[in-house]
């Protein structure tokens, strides 16, 4: 299927550019007619004639009744984003002009595009694979430079690259082994067990790498659910303040949002953080906590994909703080345990303002003792004054590298759940090929583990693996029988 053209009749317009009015509005128009329709409504000059990759000025009419001066590029099948003829048309962005134009295009034998259209067109011929052409989704809907980034690098073929070379492994895997079986009579040993081992081993390293990215680029699509919690009075507001300081114009600037609905959300170096309940720590008596770790702040933990445990270091002893650390740490939960007011009592002692974050030189009062002690025990803590903007940006720094833990090099990310759980029965069929291959399986049953992993790959960019299978076997061995 893939490569060829899909030989759809119909030719399809839609709006590409978003409705209301617009310095320019774009429309676009792909299938086998889509430069003869056009061609109807621009009486100046015989379209049909032109190059693919031309512009052109001109006037669109309909009868005699002038619709828009516009520019129209032409993309020729099959150098054009959905493979097929597209125009694509600049209009004067206004909603009435955008809706006459695609209404003459429509009365020329044109029908709307449906959602996705285009870019299901361009995968069911071969110009993007359906990692890529989901990407594109993710791209049009990024919000941050990290998402955009990662998006990008999908659309431009990274993941699907990724995934070739797995493929190709296992496929030269299984060209051995069928290999073996068509002379096992002749007792000929293409396949020697290390090799074969070594394949194997190389795929559940790419895949792993995959697989454990997808944490890292789930997050960078979706955003961060950060939970801030403590007990009342640590300075959960006022931290929140803090952090939210240079968001909030941007958040009262939307009409009609009020603070208590929109979700607070803060931009770190291009990494989304959504703060999660923050009306709770805004309403206050609802978010009292008797004893550390239970009820509301618990469930609110269960959302969150990072927790910020907020306590007051002249408050919360060191064994509470301990009992937290040990309760988060048993819940799997990745979290910042943060001491606040470090200002408190002790700005003679060393805790220069700005530097923010407490040394041993804060010694000599109970919050900093709490303070000294929790850091010796827990080197990575954070301590801050949210109140002084003390600390703050090593905070910030601490969650971006809570994040960042474990990005792959080369930029490759797997961001789709489905992409994760494909990846996820890879890996599952990885590892039962090992142990076919410990437990000396003859090569039929081998080749059909394979095919299911190759299946499941297949099933992420939609590629059909037996026919490649075989051009593989064919173009790699020159058998010649
Ligand atoms: P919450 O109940 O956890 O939301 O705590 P709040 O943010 O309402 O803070 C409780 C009290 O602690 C308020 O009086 C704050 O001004 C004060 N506070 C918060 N952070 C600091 C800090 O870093 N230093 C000092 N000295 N006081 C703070």
């Amino acid at each position: 299927m893939l490569g060829k053209l899909t030989g759809w009749e119909d030719t399809i317009v839609a709006l590409a550019t978003p409705p209301g009015v617009g310095a320019i509005g774009v429309i676009r128009v792909s299938g086998p007619d889509a430069i003869r329709l056009v061609a109807a409504l621009w009486p100046a000059k015989d379209l049909l004639q032109q190059e693919s990759h031309t512009l052109h000025v001109g006037v669109l009419k309909e009868g005699e009744e002038a619709l828009d001066e516009v520019v129209v590029s032409l993309f020729r099948a099959p150098r054009s984003y959905t493979g097929e003829h597209v125009v694509e048309i600049s209009c004067h962005g206004s909603a009435f002009v955008l809706e006459r134009v695609i209404g003459a295009i429509l009365h020329q034998g044109a029908r709307l595009a449906k959602a996705g259209e285009f870019t299901q067109r361009a995968f069911l011929n071969g110009k993007l694979d359906l990692a890529q052409a989901e990407a594109v989704a993710d791209l049009i809907s990024s919000q941050t430079a990290a998402a955009a980034r990662t998006a990008l690098h999908t659309v431009r073929g990274g993941f699907s690259r990724a995934l070739r070379d797995l493929r190709e492994r296992l496929i030269s895997f299984s060209a051995l082994i069928e290999l073996e079986l068509d002379f096992s009579q002749e007792d000929v040993e293409f396949a020697d067990r290390t090799q074969l081992y070594h394949l194997i081993d190389e795929a559940a390293v790419t895949t792993a790498a995959l697989l454990q990215s997808f944490r890292l680029g789930n997050v960078i699509r979706n955003g961060v659910a950060v939970a801030i919690v403590g007990k009342p009075n640590a300075g959960k507001s006022t931290l929140l303040n803090t952090l939210l300081q240079e968001d909030r114009a941007i958040v009262s600037e939307i009409a009609g949002t009020t603070r208590d609905t929109v979700e607070e959300t803060l931009n770190i170096d291009g990494i989304l953080f959504r703060l999660i309940d923050t009306a709770g720590i805004r309403q206050h008596t609802t978010d009292v906590i008797e004893q550390i770790g239970v009820g509301r702040s618990l469930e609110k933990m269960e959302q969150a994909d990072v927790v910020i445990y907020l306590f007051d270091v002249g408050e919360e002893g060191f064994e509470e703080v301990c009992k937290m650390h040990t309760e988060l740490r048993a819940k799997g939960k990745t979290f910042l345990l943060v001491g606040n007011k470090v200002d408190v009592g002790d700005r003679d002692s060393g805790v220069a303002g700005g530097a923010g974050v407490a040394t041993a030189g804060v010694a000599g009062t109970t919050g900093a003792a709490t303070a000294t002690a929790v850091q010796v025990r827990f080197p990575e803590e954070v301590l801050i004054s949210a109140k002084e903007e003390w600390g703050i940006d090593v905070l910030k720094q601490r969650l971006v590298d809570l994040v960042l833990k474990g990005e792959a090099a080369d930029g490759t990310m797997v961001t789709n759940a489905r992409h994760f759980e494909a990846l996820r029965k890879v890996d599952e069929a990885l590892r039962t090929i090992r142990k076919g291959l410990d437990e000396m399986l003859p090569g039929d049953l081998l080749s059909l583990d394979i095919r299911h992993c190759l299946h499941f790959l297949g099933e992420i960019t939609g590629e059909i693996t037996s026919e490649d299978r075989l051009d593989y076997i064919f173009s790699k061995f020159c058998i010649g029988k």
